[in-house]
């Protein structure tokens, strides 16, 4: 199954595409992650991303769909994968959209998760506490949720109007989410989307 997960940061798409991917025996492939990890290595790419991310706003379009399309071709994927944090605007969905169809392997379907902007905000805090992660603090938070309502939510009808979206309330309990996302793969393998 080729799956996207969309939603504000906070929103738990990280823990649930990590548990849906275990459960369908697909990677979850994270940009935050991937990018973290350039800036932790020193690499190219991680120089030319650390200060946009400390800064909450988002790295060129061309530049990562280069890197997720890469990713995207290892062999790990072949039987599936879930996009956590890609594409976050219309030209990287397009780009995904026509890498896809190139190989005759479109998406399956997206998942929305749907949180409360006062509620992000208290987990985005808690979280830059817990994991001392350098673009969860007030201020970067404060960014990153703007540039989600400016650049990413034109995803939502984006998906809509192809009949791939599928939106599930983020502000349950993670079992009650993890529930509800499984309910609507189980939809898009039914061919019901
Ligand atoms: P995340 O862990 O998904 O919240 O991503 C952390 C940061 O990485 C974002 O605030 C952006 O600076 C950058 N980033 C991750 N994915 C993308 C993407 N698809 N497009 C542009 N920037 C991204």
């Amino acid at each position: 199954m080729r799956l996207v997960f969309l939603g504000p940061p906070g929103a738990g798409k990280g823990t649930q595409a990590a548990r849906l991917g275990a459960h369908l025996g697909i990677p979850p492939l994270s940009t935050g992650d991937i990018l973290r990890a350039a800036v932790a290595e020193g690499s190219a790419l991680g120089a030319r991303v650390d200060s946009i991310m400390q800064a909450g706003e988002l790295v060129p379009d061309d530049l990562m769909t280069e890197v997720i399309v890469n990713r995207l071709a290892e062999p790990v994927c072949a039987p599936g994968f879930i996009l956590d944090g890609f594409p976050r605007t219309i030209p990287q969905a397009e780009a995904l959209e026509a890498a896809l169809g190139g190989k005759g392997i479109p998406l399956d379907g997206v998942l929305e998760l749907r949180v409360s902007e006062s509620i992000l905000t208290t987990r985005l805090l808690g979280r830059g506490e817990q994991q001392g992660r350098a673009d969860d603090n007030a201020e970067t938070i404060r960014n990153r949720l703007r540039v989600y309502g400016e650049q990413t939510a034109a995803l939502v009808p984006f998906y809509e109007s192809r009949g791939l979206l599928r939106s599930v309330a983020g502000e349950t309990t993670p079992d009650e989410v993890f529930s509800a996302l499984q309910a609507a793969t189980a939809s898009f393998s039914a061919g019901a989307a």
